[in-house]
């Protein structure tokens, strides 16, 4: 299937410095990419790009086939979303989200049908009459949702939508988008720098950092094969053991056979280690030795720090059996699929 949108090595400076630099990827029709990355790592100018606010340096879209330069950013027909939810404070919800409707000229009786649609996709059936200061936060952003889904987009760009939430409803939000632009098959491109967010709205996730695409991969792929050190230092892994400082020997045994000569850097995934002689499948996984730095039951899982040569390695083993104590040395098996081996940085 030819791929709905086609964004080909495009590029972008401010003042010479580049911001997006040659970047490619396509997206399908139905699917929601995220782009994620640190502050100022280019995905706000990159989704301006994309809506035609800011010109490309060089590169192209191709959307539907055709050059989007040639196609003036009102009649691209994308809808979008962003933080400040931009909703009209003086307006009604549904007269707010019919407004885009008004503007195509639909007949009244379909802005009323699309209307009632919407608010019933966002879970707001009773609240059409309703002023927007008369609504909490979370109300707002379903609205602004329900706004730039209802004049039908080919194509839904949302910049940090929840990025003024609080943390749990900004989680709650996050499943209810993806949802929702499921339900509708709606394509989308969703900016964030926050990396659960991203794993839960997402089929598909970007990791950009200072303008360059460091890995395009499904959420799975993202979190067990990160493909550079820093993907994996920004989700927040820990264990990076630097193999031309230390030989992996000095840290497994068995070595396993692939491990023998690298000399980049090893992530360990802190999920993928069990007490030695408690693990069903792990007959041939290497084994670590250290001693426990710090313990702490969270619940699901005992979060472990344990000293290893000069470094400290974190692992989430399961609450049963419970580890030894703070002090006492532990061996561990460490399944082969969660040693991953980085590539060097660009
Ligand atoms: P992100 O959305 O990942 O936080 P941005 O795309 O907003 O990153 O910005 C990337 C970099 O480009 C930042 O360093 C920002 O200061 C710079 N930048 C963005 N827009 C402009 C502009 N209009 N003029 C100059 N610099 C800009």
């Amino acid at each position: 299937m030819t791929p709905l949108l086609q964004v080909d090595k495009v590029s972008r400076s401010y003042n010479e410095t580049p911001v997006v630099a040659g970047i490619s990827f396509a997206l399908k029709e139905g699917e929601i990419l995220c782009l994620l990355g640190p502050s100022g790592s280019g995905k706000t100018t990159l989704l301006r790009l994309l809506a035609g606010l800011e010109q490309a340096d060089s590169g192209r879209f191709l959307f539907d086939g055709r050059d989007l330069a040639t196609i003036p950013p009102h009649k691209r027909h994308f809808g979008m979303m962003f933080q400040e939810y931009a909703l009209f404070p003086h307006k009604n919800v549904a007269e707010n989200i019919r407004f885009g409707l008004e503007r195509m000229k639909w007949s009244a009786d379909r802005q009323q049908q699309r209307v009632q649609k919407m608010l019933s996709l966002v879970g707001l059936e009773e609240m059409g009459e309703r002023r927007i200061d008369e609504l909490s936060g979370g109300e707002r952003q379903r609205v602004a949702l329900a706004r730039s889904l209802a004049p039908q987009p080919r194509l839904l760009l949302l910049d940090e939508p929840l990025g003024s939430l609080d943390r749990v409803l900004r989680d709650r939000l996050a499943g209810e988008i993806r949802s929702i632009l499921k339900s509708q098959q709606v394509t989308a491109v969703f900016v964030t720098h926050d990396q659960a967010e991203a794993f839960a709205v997402a089929d598909t996730i970007a990791i950009l950092r200072q303008g360059r695409l460091e890995q395009i991969d499904s959420p799975e792929t993202i979190y067990r094969r990160p493909k550079t050190a820093a993907v994996a230092a920004f989700l927040g892994f820990r264990n990076l053991i630097d193999c031309s400082r230390h030989h992996p020997a000095d840290f497994f045994y068995p070595l396993p056979p692939g491990l023998k000569r690298y000399s980049g850097r090893l992530l360990i995934r802190p999920e993928g280690a069990r007490i030695s002689g408690q693990s069903t499948s792990g007959i041939d996984w290497p084994q670590l030795t250290g001693k426990i730095t710090k313990k702490q039951f969270q619940g699901q899982i005992y979060g472990l720090e344990i000293a290893v040569h000069d470094m400290q390695l974190h692992f989430a083993l399961p609450i049963d059996p419970a580890p030894p104590e703070i002090g006492e040395t532990i061996n561990l098996d460490i399944n082969p699929q969660a040693l991953v081996e980085l590539e060097e940085e660009k």
